[in-house]
């Protein structure tokens, strides 16, 4: 408890899921709670969109940062720049080394609930050869890297290699409803192929894109029916597709070599690595064999209850998208407020799991994904066209315009318009 007597939240990580969390509990909770975030930067990184800046000539750094503090102090949750070091569950309490000047002494602080939204850690040091000749779009710093050797004619055509490597996904505490997944998440890198092949079309260059994936089907958690037809889709425009090459072993001079033993030729590869749990998580009880934490379906950790995790840290967050972790967010809100007397409400107290995805490819096209039967269920749309370019842009407009707030009412409409409004 804070010395005002109110119960003291303290969220970690001001992501996607972080940022939802905080701003849905003090939304539900008011003065109920004080809340304070941690975060190591003072800025949320708004990676959806990095690959379409990336081949609009656009500098990420620039447009796909959003800064924290105002955004906070609007609903009145303390920042605290720091690393998060070290969780003690027993005592209810982080210790942290501040990040804004080297030389920090470390500090600590108690917590009544503490939200675990650490994200992971995409291990690109894993692969060799990855730093002298992989890309990425999944920070801001390596998209404007690619940015910079695509507008500066570095490159002048050859095949280009596009895909992911294999995710190394827990198993203790796994719900049955929750499959093993090859790949983190998938979708974007199709995303990512499909801009590509845009962009070269724009440039007049007739190169080669390959997609590979490590495991038998391409994203089966949009439902393979509607992954199958958007890999048609691209398929037509050129793109070609590898399957089942396993884990990404290296990188070379002439291209990517597997851990099947294939090679595939590359002047150079975009690529998205492994996920892996931050290093902090790893070995504490609340979490599963590779440190990812373990909820049950309320996002509350069960042997812990006064901890919750939302994002990619969550054991249950496969695939590892956005939109997953913002719904879990809700949920610990409505939790935690429950928890502390707040006016309860008839909405969902346990995540339903589903993928809602929005691809952008530019030149006006982009595609829409709903699908819930990888988890079981009978949902399975995919649409290609303007509307879900056009979606995508305003989610991303609205997010920035609004400190990260989505009314209640987007969502919804989104979906509606991607799947009613036509192409
Ligand atoms: C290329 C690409 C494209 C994508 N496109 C989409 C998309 O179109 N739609 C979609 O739904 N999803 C998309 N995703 C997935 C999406 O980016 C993630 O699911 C989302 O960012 C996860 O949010 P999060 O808050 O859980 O984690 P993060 O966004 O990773 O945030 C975690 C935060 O925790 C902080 N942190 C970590 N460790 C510490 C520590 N020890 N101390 C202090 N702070 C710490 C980090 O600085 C960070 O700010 C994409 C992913 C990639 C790679």
């Amino acid at each position: 408890m804070t010395t005002t007597g109110v119960a003291h939240v303290l969220v970690l990580g001001g992501g996607f899921a972080g940022l939802a969390a905080a701003q849905e509990i003090r939304k539900r909770a008011r003065k109920r709670v004080a809340i304070s975030l941690m975060d190591r930067r003072s800025y949320l990184v708004y990676v959806p969109n990095i690959a379409s800046e990336v081949f609009a000539n656009n500098n990420p750094m620039q447009s796909m940062r959003m800064p924290l503090v105002a955004v906070l102090e609007e609903d009145g949750v303390d920042f605290i720049q720091a690393e998060a070091t070290a969780i003690d569950l027993d005592g209810r309490r982080v210790l942290y080394q501040p990040t804004e000047r080297n030389g920090g002494a470390q500090g600590s602080t108690s917590y009544d609930f503490l939200v675990v939204a650490l994200g992971a850690q995409l291990a690109y040091d894993r692969i060799p050869g990855f730093a002298r000749h992989g890309h990425a779009v999944s920070d801001t710093f390596s998209g404007n890297r690619l940015r910079r050797y695509l507008s500066d004619a570095s490159y002048q055509g050859g095949p280009i290699a596009v895909g992911s490597a294999r995710f190394h996904q827990g198993t203790r505490g796994r719900p049955e409803w929750l499959p093993t997944a090859d790949v983190a998440c998938e979708e974007p890198v199709i995303e990512t192929a499909l801009g590509l092949l845009t962009w070269l079309q724009g440039q007049e260059l007739a190169s080669q894109v390959t997609l590979f994936s490590p495991g038998e089907s391409l994203a089966p958690d949009a439902g393979l029916r509607a992954a199958q037809a958007l890999l048609q889709f691209g398929e037509e425009r050129g793109l070609r597709y590898r399957a089942n090459v396993g884990d990404v072993s290296r990188l070379t001079p002439e291209g990517i070599q597997f851990a099947s033993g294939e090679n595939l030729e590359a002047e150079f590869s975009i690529l998205v690595p492994d996920w892996v749990p931050a290093p902090l998580l790893q070995g504490l009880p609340v979490a599963d064999e590779m440190g990812f934490v373990v909820t049950g379906e309320s996002m509350r950790c069960p042997d812990f209850p006064d901890v919750f995790a939302c994002g990619d840290c969550a054991a249950l967050t496969v695939p590892k998208l956005a939109g997953i972790g913002r719904a879990q967010a809700e949920i610990v809100a409505r939790q935690i407020a429950r928890e502390v007397g707040a006016p309860s409400s008839e909405e969902e107290m346990e995540i339903r799991p589903r993928v809602v995805y929005l691809g952008d490819m530019g030149a006006d096209q982009g595609f829409y994904i709903h699908s819930d039967v990888w988890f079981g269920g009978q949902t399975e749309v995919l649409r290609i066209g303007r509307i879900p370019r056009i979606l995508k842009r305003s989610y991303r407009d609205m997010f920035f315009a609004n400190g990260g707030k989505i009314p209640g009412w987007g969502v919804p409409f989104g979906e509606w318009a991607a799947e009613h409004l036509g192409t």
